[in-house]
């Protein structure tokens, strides 16, 4: 970006967006080309934002493939107001909710839906620090669930899955939320997907959700009891636009997609995605100095999480990091260590700056 200095963004999200998506933003905010408002300044029922709106639809179900069988839904309430909405509309009086405990925010979709209705926990990986992922082995399902929740990808802890759990005729329920997009997914296989939008998406303050006909219905017969602003089958019948959405953001993420489309798609993506945390993971086990928090075949492609040998070591490490232009490292609050957010958008360049960063760090202090 001419005349201005960026830093390697390592955050977990808010994430790095893609330079070019930036500039086009700061480029046409004053005034759209052919508009002559800015997108921040238009009716969310212009024609103008109908189309953005519908474009960024068509560009996010070419690149994940979504057939007609989903509704792709943009909302608000971040994906912790899914942890309260799913239950609201899919889990209906006498049945049971299943959910897959892997992680931190896993534990409060389902602390969430207690308050709804019956949580069964099919498996937990609580009591390891969640270091890896519960075996599909391990799965307690409940015969007729309403659903089963998982989490694709633990954004604390540094875990993702590499195949979907086999849940037979009961709708799986991702949140996807820290992986969306950064590689192909099936969506098919999928009653319904949720996913913040700041970390692979666009900006904070939207949610998507794609969601399968038959649970459509199931929310629909929920119309009566529900607030309408709570009820997917409102959401719908209304294409998102049922009270004024965040433009802003749906106007970014579209502007996401278009650059996707343009690297090639999935298939691509997960190709540089899968590079990236090689080259991180490499470093990371190449001495035995760092450590990686995440039992190896349960490792993130997204989210890397390692520590270094003591707690003070680790202080010096973001110290000199931050010094060095390396930003958002520290990992979450609650588990502490070092985290490496390498989101769709963060450079392939980035992630070997880093390394070469942390063989140099060795060195010096090991
Ligand atoms: N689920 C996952 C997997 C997340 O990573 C996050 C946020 N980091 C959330 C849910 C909560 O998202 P939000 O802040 O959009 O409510």
């Amino acid at each position: 970006m001419t005349g201005v200095e960026r830093i390697f963004n390592f955050s977990a999200g808010p994430a790095i967006l893609p330079p070019t998506v930036l500039e086009q933003v700061q480029r046409d905010l004053v005034a759209l080309p052919g508009v002559g408002l800015s997108i921040l300044e238009i009716s969310h029922r212009s024609s103008v934002f109908e189309s953005i709106l519908a474009q960024a639809e068509a560009d996010l179900r070419a690149l994940a493939n979504v057939t007609a069988d989903h509704s792709v839904l943009f909302l608000q309430g971040g994906a912790s107001l899914q942890f309260a909405m799913l239950p609201l509309n899919l889990l209906v009086s006498g049945a049971t909710a299943d959910y897959i405990d892997s992680g931190s925010w896993s534990d409060k979709a389902a602390e969430d839906a207690r308050k709804v209705g019956t949580v069964n926990i099919a498996a937990s990986t609580k009591a390891g620090g969640y270091s890896h992922l519960p075996r599909e082995s391990e799965l307690k399902l409940t015969p007729g669930a309403a659903y089963v929740h998982m989490t694709s990808n633990n954004t604390i802890e540094g875990t993702q899955y590499r195949r979907l759990p086999e849940v037979g005729d009961v709708p799986l329920v991702s949140d996807a939320s820290s992986d969306i997009l950064s590689r192909p997914i099936d969506v098919a296989r999928h009653g319904l997907i949720y996913a913040g939008a700041q970390k692979n998406l666009g900006p904070a303050g939207l949610t998507v959700v794609i969601i399968r006909a038959d649970l459509l219905e199931r929310s629909a017969a929920r119309k009566a009891t529900l607030p309408a602003m709570l009820s997917y089958a409102v959401h719908a019948q209304n294409v998102s636009l049922y009270n004024t959405p965040p433009t802003f953001a749906v106007y970014v993420l579209g502007l996401v997609m278009t650059w996707l489309l343009a690297r090639g798609g999935l298939d691509a993506v997960a190709a540089v995605n899968e590079r990236k945390a090689a080259k991180l993971y490499a470093e990371i086990d190449r001495t035995g100095f760092y450590r990686g928090t995440a039992q190896k075949e349960c490792r993130s492609l997204m989210n890397v999480t390692f520590r270094l040998p003591t707690g003070q070591m680790e202080n010096v490490f973001l110290k000199e990091a931050t010094a060095a232009g390396f930003d958002g490292l520290k990992g979450h609050r609650s588990v502490g260590g070092m985290r490496a957010s390498i989101y769709n958008a963060f450079p392939e360049a980035g992630v070997e700056a880093l390394v070469s960063f942390m063989r140099d760090f060795e060195s010096k202090h090991g």
